[in-house]
């Protein structure tokens, strides 16, 4: 696998009078055809305004949801026109289509510093089969291709991979600072490197877990996944949540952990309730002593301590997935000592996406945080070591 750390970015393009396409994540959430949050689109300005300030023609493109193909105005991108229109203050022109007349001609007509929005790219059908007759219609309109959909890296689709066999390619800022965090953190981290690794399944971690036992210091797993490794200790887990068809693999990669001399911690104790119920009764209790009847909902106040030092002398932190039901304020205070430690710490810190994201965003934390991934399947891929198709395209810088 090539490294993604030598792709071409944006600013090794002469970008000035030329037609410059740019894949976009405008998947934003949206209620009765109003956005409900437009963090995505704000998140792509840097990319933007670039090409804006620097004389390219922009045209930008991007998914809305799932319209399988069809085109159904339920999904058009015009909201998200006039919202970012507003976000740049100047006009931003919409396209009827995706890569019919109407944006072949607004193409051809733009001028230095424009920007034209194609329709939703999942109207077309050929979009998600990675049909090559699509990209090259994505490549027909423009001279240069951007891809600045982190969120949408590891699928392979036209407007994400297929054009880029066209079309001169390079990444944009979004997907620049994954690959310098993620990517650096896999290829050459600051050590000791520490992830830690929580959420309620283990067969969602498992190619996480594989790859990075390969690479980390510390390895550690809270969370409701981490009651597949106690019991593959032998430990009594009560109800709590369990994989019994991975509790041989638990046991295999915390002895190839041993083998190799990564730490691998669990938890020592456990917050337990009586019942999946945020106001259920709830005591402590060591992880060899969850009572018949009860299940381990978040990890306890020494887990807590044992986490949080080994955050505090890391070279660099990955974070994905939370110590509990952290949605639940009596069930959340793992998740929020683990947010705290590594805000407090001099570590490079790498927040997956997800709940572990919006823990970090609820607490205010966000900016003591060196990166907060954008995209949580293509993080978790990227973490895996999988080679991300929208990446893998683009050119290498000469
Ligand atoms: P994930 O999407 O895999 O990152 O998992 C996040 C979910 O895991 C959250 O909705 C949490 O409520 C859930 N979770 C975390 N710890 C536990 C636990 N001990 N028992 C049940 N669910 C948990």
């Amino acid at each position: 696998m090539s490294s993604a750390l030598n792709k071409m970015t944006v600013e090794d393009f002469d970008v000035k009078g030329k037609k410059v396409l740019v894949r976009c994540d405008f998947n934003v959430k949206m209620e009765n055809g109003v956005i409900t949050s437009d963090k995505r689109i704000v998140a792509s300005l840097p990319t933007i305004k670039y090409l804006i300030d620097n004389g390219a023609k922009v045209i930008l493109c991007s998914h809305l949801g799932r319209p399988k193909g069809e085109v159904n105005p339920e999904f058009s991108m015009k909201p998200v026109a006039a919202r970012l229109s507003e976000l740049l203050g100047q006009e931003v022109k919409m396209a009827d289509d995706v890569v019919g007349e109407s944006a072949q001609s607004l193409a051809a007509d733009l001028k230095e510093g424009e920007v034209l929005l194609l329709e939703n790219v999942r109207f077309e059908p050929g979009e998600t089969k990675n049909d090559p007759d699509l990209s090259k219609k994505f490549a027909s309109l423009a001279e240069l291709y951007v891809n600045d959909a982190f969120g949408s890296a590891h699928r392979a689709h036209s407007s994400t991979t297929g054009v880029a066999d066209y079309l001169p390619a390079a990444c944009g800022y979004l997907i620049q600072k994954e690959i310098q965090f993620i990517g650096g953190a896999l290829e050459n981290p600051k050590r000791p490197l520490v992830a830690i690794l929580g959420g309620a399944k283990v067969s969602d971690k498992i190619g996480v877990i594989t790859n990075l036992i390969d690479k980390c210091d510390t390895l550690i797993v809270g969370g409701g996944m981490a009651y597949t490794f106690m019991k593959s200790l032998g430990h009594q887990i009560g109800n709590s949540l369990l994989e019994a068809d991975k509790v041989d693999l638990a046991k295999e990669m915390m002895e190839k952990a041993e083998a190799k001399g990564v730490k691998f911690l669990i938890p020592v104790d456990n917050k337990v309730g009586r019942e999946y119920d945020p106001n259920t009764e709830a005591m402590i209790v060591n992880s060899d002593e969850i009572p018949d009847g009860w299940m381990g909902l978040d990890i306890g106040p020494e887990t807590q301590k044992i986490f949080a030092d080994a955050v505090k002398d890391a070279g660099t932190v990955i974070w994905n997935g939370p110590m509990g039901v952290s949605e639940w304020a009596n069930f959340a205070s793992g998740t929020v000592a683990v947010a705290t430690a590594i805000a407090d710490s001099n570590a490079i810190s790498i927040i997956g996406g997800g709940d572990s994201a919006a823990a970090i965003q609820k607490l205010g934390f966000a900016d003591k945080m060196s990166h907060i991934s954008t995209g949580g399947g293509a993080s978790l891929e990227y973490l895996e070591g999988k080679e991300l198709p929208g990446i893998a395209a683009l050119n290498e810088k000469k």
